[in-house]
């Protein structure tokens, strides 16, 4: 078997935000959004990273592009360890990674044709000759089936052709590596698939790497080749689809599996629903952090964090039981 390149690595990843209630030192929280996070994407790889709202998939996906500044741990790009970069060493990398956030309207410049939007990473970058950047934005808004708008204004196109217009202006400069945060949870489900098409064309045309963020396992399990479950600030379980599908191990990832409805009327959900809400993580439990909701915890649970456990080489989860 062929054997990947690593591209973008996480390793004892944490970002934590210091919240200050008031002037007052001993009023100052710590709200461990991402606490400790080891990740890997190859090139060409599409990773989901699924979980609850608030778990820290967006803080993870901006920390692993270093729009946060990092708490403690690295990331590598490429065999650099971008986390001892300052900005200006960054710059050359920015152009390799990039994002597309789940808002196409907030995302994009009212003021700016999405000609203009789709050039302007091009001018900041200088890449290539007027004539190459003029013919990249033509070619690549012909590609995503908006080359009859181009001289139109975000606010006269509908949802899934504005974001179309965010898709283009994040793969424009050909970055090897996207930050997807929830790019079609905002658009209606007749043009979801749409959207998912023209991404998983885009990502084979470039050879990109996708870190895929969702809460919708459906879309996860249509496009990603990699699935990593996010709980309260850390990776609970890292599988291949097909494992993480067929073979789920970490309780938590079984409770969200269950929760995918099935289209077949005859056959019975067997939800598992999870007592409690969600912890904070201004002050997460001791031990695992899922011991609060587990139906399988016992007293060790709550006294021990579990270490990722290695099941395959496709496969390992956080939990004392996985086998
Ligand atoms: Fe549940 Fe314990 Fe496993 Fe955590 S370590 S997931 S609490 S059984």
């Amino acid at each position: 078997m062929e054997e990947k390149t690593l591209l973008v690595s996480a390793v004892a990843l944490k970002k934590h935000f210091v919240i200050k209630k008031s002037i007052i030192k001993k009023n100052v929280r710590v709200l461990k959004a991402v606490d400790g996070v080891d990740l890997r994407i190859h090139e060409g790889e599409i990773v989901g990273l699924v979980g609850e709202s608030g778990c820290g998939k967006s803080t993870l996906g901006r920390s692993l592009l270093r729009l946060h500044s990092i708490t403690s741990g690295d990331v590598w790009f490429d065999n650099n360890v971008i986390t001892r970069f300052n900005n200006s060493s960054m710059l050359p990398f920015r152009k390799d990674m990039q994002m597309i956030f789940q808002d196409p309207f907030a995302s994009l410049n009212p003021r700016k044709t999405i000609y203009d939007s789709i050039r302007e990473p091009l001018d900041v970058h200088n890449i290539g000759n007027n004539e190459d950047r003029d013919n990249r934005v033509k070619e690549l808004l012909d590609y995503v089936g908006l080359g009859k708008n181009i001289y139109k204004y975000p606010h006269e196109m509908s949802g899934g052709q504005r974001q179309r217009v965010v898709i283009a202006r994040a793969v424009v400069m050909k970055p090897r590596f996207v930050v997807c945060d929830e790019p079609v949870s905002a658009l209606d489900v007749s043009v979801r698939a749409q959207v998912l098409n023209l991404m998983e064309d885009l990502k084979e045309r470039n050879n990109m790497a996708y870190l895929f963020i969702s809460h919708d396992l459906s879309v996860v399990r249509y496009l990603c080749d990699t699935i990593a479950v996010m709980y309260l600030g850390k990776i609970v379980e890292v599988a291949s689809k097909a494992e993480l599908f067929n073979n789920p191990v970490h309780p938590y990832t079984k409770a969200l599996l269950s929760a995918i409805p099935i289209p077949d009327v005859d056959k019975k959900m067997n939800k598992i629903v999870l007592s409690g809400d969600v912890p904070s993580p201004l002050n997460p439990p001791a031990g695992c952090r899922f011991h609060t909701r587990c139906p399988y915890a016992t007293e060790r649970c709550s006294k021990e964090m579990p270490a990722m456990k290695r099941l395959n080489d496709n496969h390992s989860a956080a939990c004392f039981f996985a086998e």
